[in-house]
């Protein structure tokens, strides 16, 4: 809530916001946390996990409706359909979101809509944004994002093999996706389809397009959902997903042939933080479900409480001083993206995308470990949310990926520093001379001090 927010970034903080945020941590501590098991069962079993819409979730929607919780994703100045938000300012908010399964899509800030929204909102035109980005800002229907491909190594998107052929005033789609979250659910009517429109071109990144495709169109089969470590994650869901000749009219191409790189990119940028921002929330929960055990007092060993346990201790400072740091990385991505944009913060991005999993990963683990068995079990969220986060080191493009790129980008300062490195050993050699001193091996010249000069 807004007394939490660090320090270095309080003045960048609008009083709107600092309201808006109290809301926030109110809502999803007393609404939508107490309803995340609801959620679950209402989702039912067996085939009814993939039909079923839980009626609190409609509830949840309305309530965050009313208090003015609504799509805070679509930064300020970037958007004119925005509630006016900063990516800082919804960064914090995110935070809190990350700590229920289902805050993030009762304040409609779930993805993949976000990304899918941002899509439409930047690079569709009128008629592309009244058919589809008005029911998913107003919360009426969900998308899907398909890119991956089970076929090819998809992390390196110029792999892509989706077919988009133009035939007269339609385009035809052939090909596989998987990983296509968000396709299980019954409300999802809309999918943003990357595929190659024309696959000689000499540039690799002007193959591509993206396309607008209903949900229903023909020729589209769900063959299966994907789990993720046994989790099914319904009725969202992971699909796998075949098009045969499936006929959607060119109106639907987004931007025009060959931009498809340039949409996936300005739509991954802001989706990477998103789950960073939420992954924060996730971390600090299980931080709490921690201290909850090591002071459980029915639960001793060797006569004494978890938290007497010096190693336990270790724990909760390390996890409280690397959630800490974690979270500025990704706020001052926040921040660099709201004055600068999206495209000249990827490397503070990147940042955030690889590191926040990480600790949240390990803060997480520390608290299953913290439980003993009941961590690893369903009495407790951890196990699920270790479970999401785990495949955050690999959606949005694994983190070996980014950290190649970013591993690149440091190193080509590297000839510049090791010419300045150069130039302070000369001039140390240079202020020797002025000084007339020469240099002192520490201890001496041990050779002469322990046998005398020869
Ligand atoms: C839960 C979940 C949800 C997802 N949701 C979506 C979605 O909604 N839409 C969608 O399109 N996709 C989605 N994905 C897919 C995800 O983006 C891909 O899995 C990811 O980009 C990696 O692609 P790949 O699986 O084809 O792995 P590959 O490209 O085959 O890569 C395999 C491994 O190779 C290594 N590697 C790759 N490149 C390098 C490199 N340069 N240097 C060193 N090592 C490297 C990495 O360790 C990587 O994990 C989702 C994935 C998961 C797990």
């Amino acid at each position: 809530m807004s007394a939490q927010i660090p320090i270095a970034v309080r003045d960048r903080v609008s009083e709107r916001a600092k309201q808006a945020l109290d809301t926030v941590a109110k809502f999803v501590e007393e609404d939508c946390i107490p309803a995340d098991a609801v959620f679950e069962a209402q989702i039912g079993t067996g085939e009814q996990r993939w039909n079923s819409h839980p009626a609190i979730l409609e509830d949840l929607k309305k309530k965050a409706r009313s208090l003015g919780l609504w799509n805070m994703f679509l930064p300020k100045g970037h958007y004119k359909e925005s509630p006016g938000f900063t990516n800082l300012e919804y960064g914090l908010m995110a935070e809190w979101l990350g700590r229920s399964r289902v805050a993030s899509e009762a304040c409609n800030c779930a993805a993949p809509d976000t990304g899918n929204m941002e899509v439409l909102a930047k690079y569709g035109n009128e008629a592309q944004k009244a058919k589809w980005l008005k029911p998913l800002m107003e919360g009426e229907i969900r998308s899907a994002f398909l890119m991956t491909e089970p076929q090819v190594a998809s992390s390196d998107a110029r792999n892509i093999e989706m077919k988009i052929e133009k035939d007269g005033d339609h385009y035809v789609l052939n090909g596989q996706k998987w990983w296509s979250s968000g396709a299980g659910d019954p409300r999802c009517k809309v999918y943003i389809v990357m595929g190659k429109s024309d696959p000689n071109n000499a540039d690799p990144y002007r193959q591509q397009s993206v396309i607008i495709v209903p949900a229903d169109a023909p020729g589209i089969t769900i063959h299966r959902m994907l789990s993720v470590y046994g989790f099914d994650d319904a009725p969202h869901g992971h699909g796998h997903i075949t098009f045969k000749n499936v006929r959607v009219p060119a109106a639907n191409l987004v931007l025009g042939e060959g931009r498809g790189f340039e949409i996936i990119q300005g739509r991954l940028g802001p989706g990477r933080i998103h789950h960073a921002m939420r992954t924060i929330g996730a971390a600090e929960r299980a931080l709490e479900w921690m201290l909850a055990r090591i002071n459980d007092p029915r639960k001793t060993t060797f006569g004494k409480q978890l938290r007497e346990h010096g190693v336990i201790l270790e724990w909760v400072a390390r996890s409280r001083m690397e959630i800490d740091a974690a979270r500025l990385i990704v706020l001052n991505a926040a921040i660099k993206m709201d004055e600068q944009g999206p495209k000249a913060a990827l490397k503070e991005i990147a940042q955030a995308k690889v590191l926040v999993p990480s600790t949240a990963l390990t803060v997480i683990d520390r608290a299953i470990q913290a439980f003993g068995g009941a961590g690893v079990s369903q009495d407790t969220p951890l196990a699920n949310s270790w479970a999401g986060i785990r495949t955050l080191r690999l959606a949005d493009g694994p983190d070996e990926v980014h950290l190649n790129q970013m591993g690149r980008n440091e190193n080509k300062r590297g000839k510049e520093v090791a010419d300045k490195i150069a130039r302070q050993k000369a001039k140390t050699e240079e202020l020797f001379k002025q000084y007339g001193v020469t240099r002192q091996e520490l201890g001496g010249n041990i050779q002469a001090t322990r046998y005398g000069k020869n």
